[in-house]
């Protein structure tokens, strides 16, 4: 069997077009557009970059886009005063800090400082006990989980009954995606077993996956003979593994591997994502539904 591939860079596409839409059409009868603030400190290359994409999307869609970049040096103080003001700016829908924060940047209490309405990451522990209540409690969900859910969705796999198994129980990654596919909702309702460094026999809970979700950021850890034929397998991990000169610009480019084994994989599987160009690209696409959500619920339309 050769699997069908999941292809987040076909369906980013789709789902954006959607959002821009939806955007024109709120403009025109409301007379406002999503308002996206996004806060960077320091200089990291890979967080300079995450945003950068994010701004050039939120720009795309007719968002209003706010960068505020501050450097290194900025105190946790002035981080706070600055995500306050922008909670109480009304032309702003969703906050986003960049994450990792510099080491004297305390991260609980700068996501806990987001006003629970604008936390378009759905980090604040106020939207993580909505996403464990589930239904119409939920605001938010965070971007990269939200993306996985959206994929299955969209490649039409059956998750209703399905055993899910998730490799990983991050805050970010794997508690939310886990708690998402459990949930009593259509596009949910699935057995799910979540599993991570002290599960004893991960092979075994791997084999029994019907949808397989490997958020791990171990390269290769999950081989070709742990899929159960005709499995969907969603590959969260991202790994640099080298480098590699792009034919096109002619610079340095990461190589990046998933945490599958793809190659051996895509012969068992019944759908797979790649990586590059599964999980990766929807993450913002996310991000951009949740800003133009939280205009959505601020004007009773959601
Ligand atoms: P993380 O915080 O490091 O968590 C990794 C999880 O995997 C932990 O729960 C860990 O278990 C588990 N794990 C690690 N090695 C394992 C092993 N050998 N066997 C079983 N479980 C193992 O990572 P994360 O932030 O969730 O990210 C995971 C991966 O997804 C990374 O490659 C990251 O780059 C990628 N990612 C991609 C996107 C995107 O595409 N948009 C977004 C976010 C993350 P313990 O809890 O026991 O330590």
């Amino acid at each position: 069997m050769t699997a069908k591939l999941i292809k987040g860079t076909e369906i980013r596409e789709e789902i954006l077009a959607e959002i821009k839409a939806e955007v024109e059409k709120i403009k025109e009868e409301h007379g406002i557009v999503p308002g996206l603030v996004t806060i960077l400190v320091g200089e990291d290359p890979a967080s300079v970059s995450y945003v950068t994409a994010k701004i050039k999307t939120a720009n795309s869609l007719g968002f209003k886009e706010v960068q505020e970049n501050r450097p290194e040096t900025i105190s946790e103080e002035e981080l706070l005063a600055l995500i306050d003001c922008y909670n109480k700016d009304r032309t702003v829908h969703g906050v986003l800090v960049q994450l990792p924060l510099p080491k004297h940047i305390d991260e609980k209490k700068v996501i806990n400082a987001i006003d629970p309405d604008k936390d378009v990451d759905g980090f604040h522990p106020v939207n993580m006990g909505r996403l464990v209540i589930g239904g119409s409690a939920v605001k938010f969900r965070p971007p990269t989980p939200a993306a996985i859910q959206e994929l299955i969705l969209r490649a039409g796999v059956e998750t209703n009954g399905a055993e899910v198994v998730v490799v990983g129980r991050s805050n970010i990654v794997g508690k939310p995606i886990a708690i998402m596919m459990m949930q009593k909702e259509p596009k949910a309702n699935a057995t799910v077993t979540v599993a991570h460094t002290r599960t004893r026999d991960l092979a075994f809970h791997c084999k029994r996956a019907d949808i397989l979700i490997v958020a791990a950021g171990v390269p290769g850890l999950v081989k070709p003979e742990w899929i159960k034929p005709g499995a969907c397998v969603i590959d969260v991990g991202v790994n640099r593994v080298g480098w590699k000169i792009s034919k096109k610009t002619g610079k340095r480019i990461a190589l990046l591997k998933g945490d599958v084994d793809f190659e051996a994989a895509q012969e068992i599987a019944g759908w797979i994502t790649p990586v590059p160009g599964g999980v990766g690209p929807m993450t913002i696409t996310m991000l951009m539904r949740n800003t133009l959500n939280a205009l959505k619920y601020k004007l009773g339309i959601a």
